[in-house]
């Protein structure tokens, strides 16, 4: 009888083990891919950097690179950076929808845009700054 019950405890306890390790993979998951920053490159040559952190509205355009007439809207919003407002023939950069995790990129092949979400800026500088 005692020994029934101990194998059942230990049944029960590696089961919660499992649970507990298994959450703790999915946290330090989550942890370690999200960006800390976006690149924007155009046609090979990386222009700027932007932290995912800052909600922010830019209108790329033949200022920042582009060629004339070429137009592509980048947002970063919640940590997450997306394009509308493209203007290119394919639409594809703004059908990619929003990246946030390191190594995700949002292509404009007509316009040699890319975007790409790089580790970038640690979170913590937010205390040196201030
Ligand atoms: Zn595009």
């Amino acid at each position: 009888m005692k020994e029934r019950k101990l194998r059942k405890n230990d049944i029960l306890l590696i089961g919660i083990l499992l649970v507990i390790s298994g959450l703790l993979f999915f946290f330090a998951y989550i942890a370690k891919d999200s960006g800390g920053s976006v690149t924007i490159s155009i046609d090979g040559l990386e222009i700027m950097e932007l932290p995912l952190k800052d909600d922010i509205r830019i209108e790329l355009s033949s200022e920042h690179g582009l060629e004339e007439g070429h137009r592509n809207t980048l947002h970063i919003k919640e940590g997450k950076a997306y394009i509308t407002d493209a203007n290119c023939p394919d639409k594809v950069c703004e059908n990619k929808g929003s990246v946030c995790y390191v190594g995700e990129t949002i292509v404009c092949l007509p316009h040699k845009l890319v975007i790409k979400v790089t580790e970038g800026i640690a979170s913590d500088m937010d205390g040196v700054a201030g």
